[in-house]
């Protein structure tokens, strides 16, 4: 056994089966009490593809991966959420979600792209709606909209006439990164600069601010797609 998978033996009384558990780096197995060690290390040998499998989709859930696809085992995200990618042929266009994978029903794989990026558009409408009236509300101001764009190079923007505008690639960050975003912009209805007195409407909306702007600098270039 190489040297580069860690694991840890729990041992139990009740237990009549044997699971294995990634996590990070280490795997975790659980067996009974009785189990000979020598087997389970055979067991660890044996499913060392599904281990380093399971540990590359954790590493790509921390990193929000950047390279999209819509391959089987492909990855996707969803508020900062892993989901394997589900293709199946078929000549209605739909787009269901589990709570592990994205079924993608469609023709072919270009109308799966195109369905996928409409959901998504769609989500983030009714999500950004949702939570700019809830923000909005607890500064007593109004905005004429919520519109959903998408941009190369910001998150979201605010202007004189009350319009707000959010990128839609944020429907794939964590829930925390979209709550700043739209204290940001909704605080941009009653404060239209970024001086402290801004910064501060955004703490009261968003008291989690500051890591989840950190999140985006750090994470942010990830979420962009290719082609779009
Ligand atoms: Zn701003």
């Amino acid at each position: 056994m190489s040297t580069d998978i860690h694991f840890q033996i729990k041992r139990s009384d009740r237990r009549k089966t044997i699971s294995l558990q990634v996590k990070d780096s280490m795997v975790i197995i659980t067996a009974p009490k009785r189990c000979p060690e020598q087997y389970l290390l055979e067991l660890l040998k044996n499913k060392r593809h599904w281990i380093e499998h399971q540990q590359a989709k954790l590493k790509h859930a921390k990193l929000a991966v950047s390279k999209k696809s819509l391959h089987p085992e492909g990855i996707l995200h969803y508020l900062g959420e892993p989901y394997t990618v589900n293709l199946i042929t078929h000549p209605i266009t739909q787009v269901t979600l589990d709570p592990d994978k994205i079924t993608l029903y469609a023709p072919s794989e270009a109308h799966a792209e195109t369905a996928l990026l409409a959901w998504y558009h769609e989500q983030a409408q009714g999500l950004f709606l949702q939570k700019s009236l809830m923000a909005a509300a607890q500064l007593n101001k109004s905005f004429s909209g919520v519109k959903i764009a998408h941009y190369k190079s910001k998150w979201g923007s605010c202007s004189a006439q009350g319009d707000l505008r959010y990128n839609w690639l944020l429907i794939q960050a964590p829930e925390p990164v979209i709550d700043y975003i739209v204290a940001h912009e909704v605080s941009h209805l009653a404060e239209p600069h970024h001086q402290a007195s801004f910064w501060k409407t955004v703490a009261f909306l968003c008291p989690h601010y500051i890591e989840s702007r950190a999140w985006l600098k750090k994470y942010g270039a990830s979420l962009h797609w290719p082609n779009t």
